[in-house]
């Protein structure tokens, strides 16, 4: 009874209030969501993640502000301090001049009209940016980048950065940590993004099979039986023992080396030495690839040839069973694998290809056939989610949980902080498992005095490196963390996001096909009629996302992706099937939404953002069907 006449008296109360604050509780009610708070509501324990970005109405510009100008404070301390003895070299006197004076207008007026041309720059921080893989920056990050600046190291060398290259270790280090590597091990380097870094991996692959290969040749020759596919991928172990069983030098290996020779010359000598056509190696790219593989096969000059794609299956993941179909076709065909790459978080749909089964079925070929190949992992974007909470996290897929878990296996890693770590451009790594494979590139220069094992210069791609990438990265590092509390409570929320938005439009058009076995913060959905050919889905997918993209002033920012026939035939069937699509065109193109921003499910702005996105796609969608 009492508790009765306390609700009642609470249902009062709740229309007084609704009655006296009008406005703002119509909105309240208007988006009071149907869809679970779970999906939606900022968790208290989740408030820190407000202190992580300055949010989208700058919320949080007073806390910059005092940020910044302390930062600036200490750089006017630390030029103060140099020698004060010294002096100045501009006077209170020439501030006074009439040329000075003309030359601030000037430069003033010029910062004028930057600033006001990026006012139209692509609104990436907004939540009504869901289009690539960029969103809000993250403060830590946005602070290291300003601080690394203002000092503006050069991480080539010990010589040009003093405390950049350290804490450009400590940053790899966290990384190595997050990925499963043993940190004490791992040695990496930032670049300037995840091209770069996939380059890096390819070329010590390269090297470590060069070396194989070469001393396989000269065993060869000293009668030991041995063929070129068993040589190159002979493993370190049986390296150093037949490295010293033969008395082998560099000198006795140069002329076999197949890096240090004329290419076509070595292609014939070892020809004669192993009786076989020696026609290069091969790398295994998984289909759901980022293109910066086939830029790196072209650098390297493998020749398009060597490039084999590795099917994907019905959920666009890596095909295993082809993948190990390939390796005994290269095998059959004498030709060494310079690496096999599995994608963690592929760039179209966000998935995770199988890594424990490749990496059980390299481990076994090492075991039963002392085949050792090298593993790269790119997971440019979807490294940071290794900070995800896997076991009791509701929203991971068992096979994704899989993959997670077998990342510390390869032999090495790209990780693209300027995506998922929310750090601002340029911020790419590469790191190796093994301290050996890493320092495996090392080129000399007379002008520096590099230090072995300190320099990074000898062993990078790129020369002059800044460290703000890795300042940033440090920086977010150790604020926000790279744990289930830090990093994986912000994915955790992407992926929700995704879950949330993914029922919303399903919900909202029996038009609106989503793409399935989506795992983590990327949803893809095409607009679609029963029977309807598939070229005429794609055409009215594509007028939608001309209706984002042609305006300037955007309701929402999307992307847009179209999966080849080709890479994706086995994953367009199955999901085809769902409105019986005839398949007369080559691709399916999709809506593809970047769901990173934390702020796109919140409670607290005035508007739901997936709910507004929504009811602005059913009215775009209208016109077209
Ligand atoms: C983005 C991406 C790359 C390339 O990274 P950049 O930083 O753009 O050079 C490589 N691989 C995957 C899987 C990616 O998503």
């Amino acid at each position: 009874m009492v508790c009765e006449i306390s609700r009642a008296i609470e249902i009062v109360l709740n229309c007084l209030i609704y009655v006296s604050l009008g406005e703002i509780n119509s909105i309240w009610l208007m988006r009071k969501p149907e869809v679970s708070e779970d999906l939606q509501a900022f968790d208290p324990i989740e408030t820190s993640l407000k202190t992580f970005f300055l949010g989208p109405k700058s919320e949080n510009a007073d806390l910059v502000n005092d940020l910044i100008s302390e930062i600036f404070q200490d750089w006017y301390a630390w030029r103060k301090t140099f020698h004060p003895e010294d002096g100045v070299a501009i006077t209170e006197k020439d501030k006074q001049l009439t040329e000075y004076r003309s030359q601030i207008d000037t430069f003033k007026s010029h910062v004028t009209t930057i600033l006001r041309r990026f006012n139209s720059e692509i609104p990436t921080f907004n939540p009504r940016y869901i289009g690539h893989m960029v969103a809000e920056i993250s403060l830590p990050a946005l602070m290291g980048h300003f601080i690394t600046l203002l000092h503006n190291p050069n991480n080539i060398t010990g010589e040009a950065s003093r405390i950049g290259i350290k804490i450009e270790d400590e940053a790899i280090s966290d990384l190595a940590t997050m990925l499963g590597f043993n940190p004490e091990q791992a040695v990496g380097h930032f670049t300037s993004g995840g091209t770069v870094a996939n380059f890096e991996g390819l070329l010590r692959a390269r090297m470590r099979l060069s070396l194989w290969l070469t001393l396989g040749a000269l065993a060869k020759t000293q009668g030991k039986n041995l063929n070129i596919f068993d040589s190159a991928h002979m493993g370190w172990e049986k390296y150093n023992e037949l490295y010293t069983e033969l008395g082998a030098s560099e000198k006795s290996l140069l002329p076999y080396h197949i890096l240090k020779n004329n290419p076509y010359e070595i292609a014939e000598k070892l020809k004669g030495i192993f009786g076989v056509n020696y026609r290069g190696p091969v790398i295994l790219v998984p289909q759901n690839k980022h293109y910066s593989w086939e830029k790196a096969v072209r650098l390297i000059g493998l020749g398009d040839d060597a490039f084999w794609p590795v099917k994907l299956d019905y959920r666009g993941k890596m095909d295993v069973l082809d993948l190990k179909k390939q390796i005994r076709e290269a095998r059959l065909q004498n030709r060494p694998i310079l690496m096999v790459v599995s994608v963690a978080g592929t760039t179209e749909m966000g998935d995770f290809d199988p890594i424990n089964e490749v990496d059980e079925y390299l481990k076994g070929l090492k075991e039963h056939d002392g085949i050792h190949i090298w593993h790269h992992i790119d997971a440019a974007y979807g490294g940071f989610f290794c900070a995800l909470e896997r076991e009791e996290n509701p929203y991971l897929s068992d096979s994704m949980k899989l993959a997670l878990n077998a990342m510390g296996s390869a032999n090495s890693i790209t990780i693209d902080p300027h995506k998922l770590g929310y750090v601002p451009y340029a911020s790419g790594a590469f790191i190796t498992q093994n301290k050996n494979e890493y320092y495996l590139n090392t080129i000399h220069a007379p002008y520096i005095d590099f230090k072995p094992e300190q320099d990074k210069g000898p062993q990078t791609i790129e020369g002059s490196r800044s460290a703000a990438g890795a300042v940033s990265t440090w920086l977010t590092s150790k604020t926000i963390g790279f744990d289930a509390d830090g990093y994986g409570m912000i994915l955790n929320r992407t992926i929700k996001a995704r879950v949330l938005l993914e029922k919303l439009l399903a919900e909202a058009s029996p038009n609106i096909f989503i793409a399935p076995h989506s795992e983590t913060n990327i949803c893809l959905f095409t607009v679609a009629k029963p029977y309807e050919p598939l070229s005429m889905t794609n055409r009215r997918t594509l007028k939608l996302y001309e209706q984002y993209s042609s305006s300037t002033d955007r309701s929402f920012f999307v992307s847009k992706t179209q999966l080849g026939m080709k890479s994706y035939g086995a994953y367009i069937k199955s999901y085809a099937e769902k409105w019986n699509a005839q398949l007369d065109e080559e691709g399916l193109v999709l809506i593809r939404l970047t769901l990173m921003n934390p702020f796109f499910t919140t409670n607290e702005t005035k508007v739901s953002y997936p709910e507004a996105f929504v009811a602005d796609i059913l009215a775009s969608i209208k016109k077209l069907l």
